[in-house]
Formats: C-alpha cells, structure tokens, sequence
C-alpha cells in the first residue's frame, strides 16, 4: 500500500538510514500499516515518538568469527546480535546461521520478534542474531569449532537477565550443546542463557515440538471461528526443518493430512499423506543424518519430488489442491501469483510458521480474500513461549511434565489467537488477525516504554 502522512514520512525515514535492507523495510511497512488505526485513536505515541524509537534497535552488535577446517584452512564469517527492544523483558530471540544472514535480515527477524515476544504474554523483549555460516556439509567438529568461535565473541553481550538466545535456520538442538558448553567454560555459570537446551541439562519438554504444534493449535483455533476442526483436511506444509516436521506431527495428531514437505533443494508430493511413519523417517533423515529431502521418493510409493527451478516466478509447492498452508521454511517463500495459486485451489486457512514467509502482495491477497490467514508473529509464537516457559523452569531450578508444558502451550495460543481476533473486531477490522497481532503486540510495548521514560 502506498503510505500519506506522519505513517508515509516514518517508512520513508526507515528505508533512508537503512539503506539495502529490503526485508526490514517490508516488516517495519507491515506493521506501521496496521498502526495507522491505532495512532489516530491514541496520538500520544505519535508525540511521545513511539514508532520512530521502536525501529531503532536499542543495539546492534557485529563481530568476526574466525574459525578452523578439518583440513587446517581458515574461514571468517560475520555475526550479530540484534538487541531490538528490552522495554517489557531481556531480549530474546534466535540465532539463524545461513549463507544468506545479513544485517537487514535479522534487523526484520528481531523487529518481529518484539511484536510476537510480546502477544505470548511473557515477559520477554525482542532480539535476532545469527550468522552467514553455512552448516550444510560440515563435520559436527566443524560446527563445534564456529560455535565456540561465536560464543567467544557472543558471551560478553548475553546473559539469563540480558539477553538470551535460542534456534533458528541451522541452529538447532547441536549447536545450542555446543554454544552452551562455550558459554559456561568462559563464563563459569550455569545459568539459563540459552533456550532449547537438551533435557539433561536445562532444557524444556516440547520446546523442539513447540513452534509446529503451536501453528497446528493456532490454525485449529482459527477454524473454530467457522465452526471447523483440522479433521479431514489436505494440508500443504513447506520446509522439512524444526518446525515443519512438528507441524506435520501436530496436524496427523489432529486428524488432518500433510502432502508436501520441502528443502533448499525441492520438494515432495505425497497424495496418500505423510503419516507417522513416513514423518520418523524425514526427523532421521533431517536431523540425523542430514540427507536431502529427495531420498524421501527412495523409501515411499506414489510420491512424487519436484526439483526447485530459480527460472519459475512461482512455486509448484503452493499449487494443488488442499484446504490448508502452513509455510514454515523461510521469508518470502509466497509471493502474490504464489497466494493466487493457493486461493484457487481451495486454500482457506494459512497458519505461518515460517518468520514472514508471504510478501505484502501475498498477504493483501490473503486479506482481500477473507481467508484464515495467521501471520508468523502470532501463528509461530508457540516456539518463543515455550522458550519463556524453559526460562521459567531454569530461573526456579524445576522442570514440568511433557503434558504441563504442552497445555500451558495450548493455552498461550488460544490466549494468542483471543487476542488477534478481539483486538481485530476493537479497531473495526473483524477477522484481521495481521491488524489483530500487530496492534495487541504493539500496545504493550508502547505502554511500557511510555512507563519507562526517554530512554
Ligand atoms: P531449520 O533449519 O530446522 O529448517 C529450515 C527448513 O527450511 C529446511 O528444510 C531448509 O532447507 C528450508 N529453507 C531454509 N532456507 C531456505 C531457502 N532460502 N530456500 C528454500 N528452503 C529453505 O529451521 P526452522 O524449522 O527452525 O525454521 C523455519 C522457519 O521458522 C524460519 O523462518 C524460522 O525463522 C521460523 N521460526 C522458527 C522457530 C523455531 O523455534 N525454530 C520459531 C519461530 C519461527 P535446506 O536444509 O535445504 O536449507
């Protein structure tokens, strides 16, 4: 949309002092979009100068990490921290290693991040870090040496109270061992500074599980507003990480059928559905032995791979027929014919796991559509919250049941969705829940930084 006004000049401004960081200017657009509605009822944050300090990360950090191979060669990568917004809790968010991590990517990560840290209801500011390290094809010595590398740097600016990271892309449950072992060798604390840590030392129950089961959950409640159930329905999931595969889980554990999973590489169409069997192979494969998602087609009948083609301006994932989309591999990975291919094959329920992974032209068909459409900060929160929930477990040195911890998780995306939907219907856009998320998200932040002073 083309933004007038004080709303117009603020992207403006954005987009001058942040130059080359297309995708922070489409989260910040995003958001500011939906503020409009708030800033006219409420122009004391436009005085107190809210939303121009709330694009600002109060600090940004960014280090070299040197690092050796196998063989004796020396690499250099780049790593960040980004300390977005501590105004309701430390910061906290993920870590990405990927080959396309730069500054403006995870300057739109953490700026998400505080929105969505926010409507979890804990008491947690927004932060993104990570690194253009690519882990694909490295030993598991490899791995460890970048992590203590990054660590090195890392552990002067985090702590418990500070800052506390957790996964992302390419950080999962080995390298959060190894950059917690560097944390506590340099630090001489054992502390909860990391979440998504093993079981056997810190860790949640249903952390790895939380960010899929919580887009499940969150889709489930978006059906209830049209009197449906997940029961029966054809289900397109992308990605094949973390999050897709707890996805999968969540929707066969709720009668619904996933047809597709995905990598970097292409991905795969399963018409019988991939049950759990089928979903216990791609965990080993993906988190084992770290295989393609085409070896899929190798050990399973009528399925078929469809290799990615960077010719297409669209991607055959989203374009068969199912009722529901949940998106979970990476930013951008919907565009607008991609959203029209959707819509016209019946998709009327999109729950994001991935971090903004449709584009505004997307999102407006989506919108224009009047579809369930869940964006990331409120469809993906369940991740962040069980990463309070591990905090909480830490700070009082316990750890609750698998089955406590999966229904405070449900409960917080009910309590998630509640508070889209009602906040959509108080500012005159029922069934809005981009509006819903970001106005809910933004309100308690902007009180406590109103509370706190110019600082
Ligand atoms: P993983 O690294 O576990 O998995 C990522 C998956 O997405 C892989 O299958 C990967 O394929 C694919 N992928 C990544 N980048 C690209 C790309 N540029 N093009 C095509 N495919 C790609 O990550 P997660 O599952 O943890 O994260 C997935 C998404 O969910 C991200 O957007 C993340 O920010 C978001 N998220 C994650 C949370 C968590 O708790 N982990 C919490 C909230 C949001 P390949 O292996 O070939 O690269």
């Amino acid at each position: 949309m083309f933004m007038t006004g004080y709303t117009g000049n603020l992207l403006a401004m954005v987009k001058a002092k942040n130059p080359n960081e297309p995708e922070f200017h489409q989260a910040v657009e995003e958001v500011v979009e939906s503020l409009t509605l708030v800033l006219d009822r409420y122009p004391e944050y436009r005085s107190a100068k809210i939303l121009e300090r709330i694009v600002e990360p109060e600090r940004v950090i960014m280090f070299r990490v040197p690092w050796m191979d196998d063989q004796g060669e020396i690499h250099v990568n780049r790593g960040f921290r980004i300390e977005m917004n501590s105004a309701i809790g430390p910061y906290k968010g993920g870590l990405r290693f990927h080959p396309s991590v730069n500054l403006g990517i995870l300057k739109f990560l953490a700026f998400e991040q505080v929105f969505k840290n926010s409507l979890t209801t804990l008491p947690m500011g927004g932060g993104k870090g990570g690194s253009d390290f690519d882990p694909k094809g490295k030993s598991d010595t490899e791995v460890m040496r970048f992590c203590q590398s990054f660590m090195t740097e890392l552990c002067r600016h985090i702590g418990p109270d500070t800052d506390v990271p957790a996964g992302d892309i390419g950080v999962g449950g080995r390298e959060i061992g190894f950059l917690f072992g560097q944390y506590k060798r340099l630090k001489n604390e054992f502390t909860g500074v990391l979440t998504g840590k093993g079981l056997n030392w810190g860790g949640s129950l249903i952390r790895p599980e939380a960010t899929g089961y919580g887009a499940a959950y969150f889709a489930a409640e978006m059906l209830s507003t049209r009197a449906q159930t997940l029961q029966g329905k054809v289900c397109l999931v992308s990605g094949s990480g973390n999050v897709a595969q707890y996805t999968v889980e969540k929707i066969n554990q709720l009668g619904g059928k996933a047809v597709t999973l995905s990598d970097s590489s292409g991905y795969i169409y399963d018409e019988a559905g991939i049950d759990e069997k089928k979903l216990k192979f791609i965990m080993d494969l993906k988190n084992v032995h770290r295989g393609r998602i085409k070896e899929y087609t190798d050990n399973f009948k009528g399925v078929v791979f469809t290799p990615f083609d960077p010719e297409l301006d669209y991607n055959p994932l989203w374009n068969h027929k199912a009722q529901c989309a949940f998106p979970s591999a990476t930013q951008n990975e919907i565009n607008g014919k991609d959203a029209k291919n959707l819509l016209a094959n019946g998709i009327y329920c999109v729950a994001e796991g991935a971090n903004m992974p449709t584009t505004i032209e997307g999102v407006k068909a989506f919108l224009d559509a009047k579809i369930l459409y869940g964006p990331g900060k409120a469809a993906n929160a369940g991740g962040v919250a069980t990463s309070g929930l591990e905090m909480a477990q830490n700070s009082m040195r316990m750890s609750w049941s698998r089955e406590e911890v999966d229904s405070r998780l449900h409960q917080i995306m009910k309590n998630i969705h509640k508070a889209c939907f009602e906040t959509s219907e108080r500012f005159g856009t029922p069934g809005n829940y981009v509006n819903g998320a970001n106005i809910a998200g933004f309100l308690k932040v902007a009180d406590a930084m109103m509370d706190q002073g110019l600082v």
